[in-house]
């Protein structure tokens, strides 16, 4: 009788033994994006990672956890990434004045105003992202109003490409600038005998070179506001592009003190401290949040500012093709380099001529189909002849759709409409390889992943226009545009064993939302929201 009792027990006890975990997520529906682009209905989640998919029934009945989420059917997708993009630039610019998109000048002025006004003191004042083909006459400015407005406190405003800046008579005055002073590769710019405040190229230096070292605490706050909006838009991993090892130890200690959370893949630039240190020399670096395996390359310049290098010259400016930012026997250097190590060779290239010049390089080096990931950034423009140099090689073409519908306004003017057929060819670039990272490229573009999907699917910005949209036969589908931006961005980083979709063994990084980017029609995207994201099972927004 006594031995019937306890066999029954033990048989009560195995029918209703549930497995503990730190979090369920249930009544769910969840885009795994995996290879089947399967849909489930609940997850369980331990020690960062994702234990069980499933549907309801099972994953409730199988696990049990202090810390249950009913999703009441809101919709669970991997965590944004983003395959382009400056973190660490991006917090910096939450700490300056934001110039971007400054109808005029005088508008520009106020937001200068106001910025001293929140931030009161001497210290400097530094702003970025005014263009002087957005003011009405397209004249550069000058100086005189903030001369008034500030006597004593020296203020330096960058442009939008970073290739000029107005610097008033105090930032001036400190850098020890004079009336008639010339420098090789720039210029003070004069007007009836006075500096006018517009600075050009290399004299944007000798005035930037004045502002003081920012501390480990100015590091802390860029990026700890940059993770919180970044967070809050979806994105649990960022690719930086282009940090100094410098930076990169900041950002590795503010993650092992586990103040900062966000999970980063760097890109190292391509300048002598990189390769001396230890980041390069050892092989690479990785911890769980921080992955240090590229390196940035630039190869040219903007298509906004002509600095693309193109194969013709600029339909808007005859004689004129842009350059490289360095020699091709430069990049040749660099590929032989990193041919040997495990180093991602990124590098930056918008024109068709730089495009060219890159495939090339790229292609002498990887020799065919292989598995390096070498990346080109942005290729923005391509020559039709050069679209398969991406699929024979496996070179992956960084993207950002945003870029797109950005420039569609004026990129017609630089190029002629037959060149610009082969401008922004997500799709035919998609097909190369099967698969395509998307980014933002922020902040030059917003942080908002929900703009990227927008003008991914529907070639539209935030406006809608154009209707039917620009360039529609580049459009990606819904499912494309979710690999980008989740899936194939982590194989851009060869993160993809790690995250980019909710499968067994990857860590749990999603997020939810309250409608289905897959189906909400196209006027609706960007009024998706996210309800709540979550970076190794824990929530952090
Ligand atoms: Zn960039």
């Amino acid at each position: 009788m006594r031995l019937i009792f306890a066999l029954t027990l033990v048989l009560l006890l195995s029918a209703c033994v549930h497995q503990r975990v730190d979090l369920i997520v249930h009544h769910a529906q969840i885009y795994t994006v995996n290879d089947e682009f399967n849909v489930a209905e609940a997850i369980a989640i331990q020690d960062g990672k994702i234990v069980a998919v499933g549907n309801n029934d099972d994953i409730l009945k199988e696990y049990q956890s202090d810390s249950i989420v009913n999703a009441n059917h809101a919709i669970v997708y991997p965590g944004f990434i983003d395959a382009h993009a400056h973190f660490l630039g991006y917090g910096q610019s939450l700490y300056s004045v934001d110039l971007m998109f400054v109808p005029t000048w005088s508008e520009a002025i106020e937001r200068v105003k106001l910025f001293a006004e929140k931030h009161p003191g001497k210290g400097w004042i530094k702003g970025r992202g005014w263009d002087q083909n957005r003011f009405p006459n397209k004249k550069f400015p000058t100086n005189t109003a903030l001369n008034l407005l500030f006597p004593d406190r020296p203020v330096l405003l960058e442009r939008v490409d970073g290739h000029a800046s107005i610097a008033n008579d105090f930032a001036l005055q400190l850098a020890g600038v004079k009336a008639g002073q010339t420098i090789e590769g720039g210029q003070f710019t004069m007007q009836n005998g006075k500096l006018t405040g517009l600075l050009i190229d290399n004299a944007v230096g000798i005035v930037e070179q004045k502002v003081p070292a920012a501390t480990s605490n100015d590091y802390k706050d860029w990026l700890l506001a940059a993770q919180q909006n970044c967070f809050a838009t979806g994105l649990t991993t960022v690719t930086d592009c282009g940090l100094s090892p410098h930076d990169v130890d900041i950002i590795d200690a503010l993650q092992k003190s586990n103040d900062l959370k966000m999970r980063l893949y760097v890109m190292l630039s391509d300048q002598p401290s990189t390769y001396t240190s230890n980041y390069f020399t050892a092989g690479g670096y990785r911890t769980d949040k921080l992955m240090v395996k590229g390196i940035k390359v630039y190869g040219d310049g903007a298509l906004g500012s002509r600095g693309a290098c193109l194969l013709q010259p600029y339909t808007d400016k005859s004689s004129w093709s842009g350059f490289l930012l360095s020699s091709p026997a430069h990049f040749d250097s660099i590929a032989a380099k990193l041919i040997t190590t495990d180093f991602q060779m990124c590098t930056h290239a918008i024109g068709d001529s730089a495009n060219r010049t890159i495939l090339k390089v790229y292609a002498k080096y990887l020799k065919g189909k292989n598995d390096k990931r070498w990346r080109i950034e942005h290729a923005q423009i391509i020559n039709p002849t050069d679209f398969q140099l991406f699929g024979d090689n496996n070179i992956i073409p960084s993207v950002q759709p945003t870029h797109a519908t950005s420039d569609m306004y004026w990129a017609a003017e630089r190029l002629g409409t037959k060149r610009l057929k082969g401008g922004y060819a997500f799709k035919q670039l998609l097909e190369q390889n099967n698969w395509l990272p998307l980014g933002t490229d922020f902040p030059v573009e917003e942080i908002n992943p929900f703009k990227t999907f927008l003008a991914a699917v529907s070639r539209q910005d935030e406006k809608g226009f154009p209707a039917g949209g620009f360039q529609i036969e580049n459009a990606l589908t819904h499912e494309q545009t979710i690999r980008g931006m989740t899936i194939w961005a982590a194989k851009a980083n060869r993160m993809e064993k790690e995250v980019g979709s909710i499968e067994v063994g990857k860590k749990a990084d999603f997020i939810i939302l309250d409608k289905d980017l897959m189906k909400v029609p196209s006027d609706s995207i960007l009024h998706v929201k996210v309800l709540k994201t979550y970076l190794n099972g824990a929530r952090v927004y």
